[in-house]
């Protein structure tokens, strides 16, 4: 039996490992869960699955929770904050921890988990955009297990050879990173300021939550990816190609020096990487119907516009400076994506504010976790005195 916290229980990735636990009774068991605004749903999801442990945000969440858990699951313990989510994901009782926190936010708990040196199954790609180098160490470190999540990143994984790693690049040559291209992909340049959040959100083949949907329309969520592959798979960006693939049917291909492309193929669903990073090195059914390939019947590719995405330049750029250039583009596009969705800012908005901020942050070099956190701080003020000027109100 595998016992599993899950962080960020109440979100698109949390809903669908559930799904998966579900599945596999005989298998796995959770541990915790944690959630922040859903508190009902938080609450129905510790009925279900009856964990030892449920973490909230605050003492407020934790007496607006306590009632329904009475009736729902009177066993679960409440804990707060972020030594809460510490807490329930380095216990000693913790085999696997999903980490599915969205934002910088979800940084700490997903360290304290590597620290534990627990099997971690990373969907939280903004702590290893800002904090890569600490993070990877730690790992190394620790010992722990890091596997992705992100669809992209668990294909990658998938197609790998065995003996990648360690200085071992098996006849790697480069990765080809697939992304659809979003919902924009083909709307007219000039509609793009005036595109609402609904509309960004309205993904053409993924369902995923707003912060990573509205990522994915500006395709700065394939920028943050581009620089998470680096991390994982230990490679410079050079070697990583970024392919639109409107389908999203690839999740992305491995070149070797044979001239040989490995791809892995499924519906768009991530209980497919999602499972497949919970039984690995094993395969369990996820739900996901099998790939009809005749009806898909094509497949198509091009190269992505950055003129379209400057977000994707910006990450390109980030990725290429290294040091503390990933965490100020990570922060500042956290808080221009809030202003985007709280209505304080146009769809273009975001990428200019992004601009801004790396224009005018020096690019440091942080060697710790407080390091990396004052340069997210940094960054937040400064996207933030940014969006005032930008909307006149400043
Ligand atoms: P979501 O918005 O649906 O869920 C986010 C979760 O984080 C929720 O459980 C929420 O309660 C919790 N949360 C939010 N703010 C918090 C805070 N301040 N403190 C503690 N918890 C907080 O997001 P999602 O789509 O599930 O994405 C989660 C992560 O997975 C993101 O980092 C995203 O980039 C990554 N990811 C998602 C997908 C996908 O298909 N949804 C695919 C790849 C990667
Ligand atoms: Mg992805």
């Amino acid at each position: 039996m595998q016992y599993l916290t899950v962080l960020g229980a109440t979100g698109s990735i949390g809903e669908s490992t559930l799904d998966v636990v579900a599945r596999h009774p005989d298998r796995f068991r959770i541990f915790a869960l944690s959630g922040y605004s859903q508190l009902d749903k938080l609450a129905r999801q510790c009925g279900q699955f009856k964990p030892g442990f449920v973490a909230v945000a605050d003492q407020q969440s934790a007496a607006i929770l306590a009632e329904p858990l009475r009736a729902l699951s009177p066993a679960t313990e409440i804990v707060v904050g972020q030594q809460g989510l510490c807490d329930v994901a380095s216990a000693p009782e913790v085999d696997m921890v999903m980490a599915a926190i969205v934002g910088a936010v979800g940084l700490r708990p997903t360290l304290a988990a590597v620290l534990a040196g627990k099997k971690v199954l990373l969907a939280n790609k903004e702590s290893l955009v800002m904090a890569g180098g600490l993070f990877m160490d730690a790992v190394r470190r620790a010992e722990a297990t890091l596997l992705p999540i992100d669809s992209e990143h668990n294909a990658i994984f998938q197609c790998l050879p065995a003996n990648y790693g360690l200085g071992q690049r098996g006849g790697v040559r480069k990765v080809l990173l697939t992304g659809s291209g979003g919902p924009f992909r083909s709307a007219p340049l000039e509609s793009l300021s005036a595109m609402t959040p609904d509309q960004a959100c309205a993904h053409p083949n993924w369902q995923m939550g707003r912060k990573i949907s509205v990522d994915s329309a500006t395709m700065m969520n394939k920028g943050l990816e581009l620089i998470e592959a680096c991390w994982l798979f230990d490679l410079h960006p050079e070697e990583i190609d970024v392919v639109i693939h409107p389908q999203s049917v690839i999740h992305s291909m491995v070149e070797y020096v044979d001239g040989s492309i490995l791809a892995q193929l499924g519906n768009p669903d991530m209980r497919t990487p999602i499972a497949h990073a919970m039984a690995w090195p094993e395969r369990v059914t996820s739900g996901v119907a099998s790939l009809d390939i005749i009806q898909t019947a094509r497949l198509d590719f091009e190269s992505p516009d950055l003129q379209r995405f400057p977000c994707l330049k910006l990450a390109m750029e980030a990725a290429r400076r290294g040091g503390s250039a990933p965490a100020i583009l990570n922060a500042a596009n956290e808080v221009a994506v809030a202003g985007f969705l709280g209505g304080r800012l146009p769809f273009t908005g975001i990428a200019e504010v992004v601009a801004r901020v790396l224009n005018r942050l020096e690019i440091t070099e942080p060697d710790s976790l407080e390091a990396v956190q004052s340069c997210d701080q940094l960054a937040r003020h400064s996207a933030e005195d940014v969006i005032e000027q930008l909307t006149g109100k400043g």
